[in-house]
């Protein structure tokens, strides 16, 4: 069984930045509007994420990181207007079978928290009183320890690791109204660094101007673009002349209905339009696309960041017409 699961966890959790995303969406999932990423040598020690949500409930201790445990999805008809990121319930076990994972938690119903610690397969094998606000703490330490060549994988790509995790926060942190998020990272001489702090504020502009700046948000321009009945994408776009200048990916963010997702086609679509008005740039891009269930399919990959969508062509086609409505206007 143990080694089953092991396999199966690994499609989930891939890396540092998916084990951390299942955290962070599981805390938004929460209510939560403070979300305080901690990482130990950039996670390799331990990270852990902080968060003043809801809290787990008593009930739900023992089968908490048990494979399929969810408290998000009801019935079938619950996935077709599904709010939350979580649903599957993969995330705490599939991180129990990779690392060592605790929990302290604490609803507004109880006057104490609980600390809850856990096995690989997921059973619950230490639960102690401890002092907490509401809220729940997760820590995941030694990610991959007991899978040796995952684990050499990990620290070899170390920084790497640690820029996508970094850039992934920076997508929440745009793309969420009212949730202050923050990371930081202690060395192995117990130097503490902050290297992310975010407001929180309730706007896609106001968030861009704490993530990246006023100066890179006056090279934006707002994009507003209807694709089809009930189906829009808005964000923003570099200005012509005013892109990056590279394509290291940290400047391009893809939202559909609020999720970070992976849009290479979009992405090359952008570069392209973009180069043709603007010669070496590349464009800062901040999108958020609007579809309708059922227009596409977020279950598609473990990590749910590759989407399916059923028109993808047509998407395409109409972002096309859009943007180069755009980008024709302002050529140089
Ligand atoms: P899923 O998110 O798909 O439901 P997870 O394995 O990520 O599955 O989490 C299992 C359950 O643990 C969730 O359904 C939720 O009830 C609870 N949970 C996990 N993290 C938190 C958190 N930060 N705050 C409140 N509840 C949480
Ligand atoms: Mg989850």
């Amino acid at each position: 069984r143990s080694a089953v699961h092991k396999i199966c966890a690994g499609q989930v959790i891939l890396d540092l930045s998916s084990a951390v995303k299942e955290l962070v969406e599981n805390s938004l999932d929460a209510g939560a509007t403070s979300i305080e990423v901690a990482l130990k040598d950039y996670g390799q020690e331990w990270f852990q994420v902080v968060d003043n949500g809801c809290g787990i409930s008593p009930a739900n201790f023992k089968v908490l990181a048990l494979k399929h445990h969810t408290s998000k999805l009801n019935d079938f008809l619950d996935l077709q207007s599904l709010t939350t990121f979580g649903f599957r319930g993969e995330a705490l076990s599939s991180l129990c079978a990779l690392g060592n994972l605790s929990v302290e938690t604490r609803t507004k119903n109880e006057t104490v928290a609980t600390h809850l610690t856990y096995d690989h397969s997921g059973l619950l094998t230490e639960e102690k009183k401890s002092a907490r606000q509401v809220g729940t703490t997760v820590t995941v330490k030694k990610l991959f320890s007991n899978l040796p060549v995952r684990s050499k994988e990990f620290s070899r790509n170390i920084r790497k690791e640690y820029g996508k995790l970094i850039s992934l926060l920076n997508a929440y942190a745009l793309i969420s109204k009212g949730v202050r998020i923050v990371c930081t990272n202690t060395t192995g001489r117990n130097v503490k660094s902050v290297v992310l702090k975010t407001q929180g504020r309730d706007s896609l502009r106001d968030n861009i101007i704490t993530v990246f700046g006023v100066s890179a948000f006056n090279c934006l321009e707002p994009v507003n673009i209807c694709i089809s009945e009930g189906c829009k994408v808005e964000g923003f776009l570099s200005k012509s002349g005013q892109g990056s200048g590279r394509n290291l990916g940290d400047r391009q963010f893809f939202f559909v209905n609020g999720r970070p997702v992976d849009m290479p086609k979009v992405s090359k679509l952008l570069n392209e339009l973009y180069k043709g008005a603007n010669s070496k740039q590349y464009p800062i891009a901040i999108m958020n696309f609007t579809l309708p269930t059922g227009a596409c399919d977020v279950n598609v990959t473990p990590d749910k960041r590759k989407l399916f969508f059923s028109d993808e062509t047509s998407i395409l086609y109409a972002l096309r017409e859009g943007l180069q409505q755009v980008y024709s206007s302002t050529s140089v």
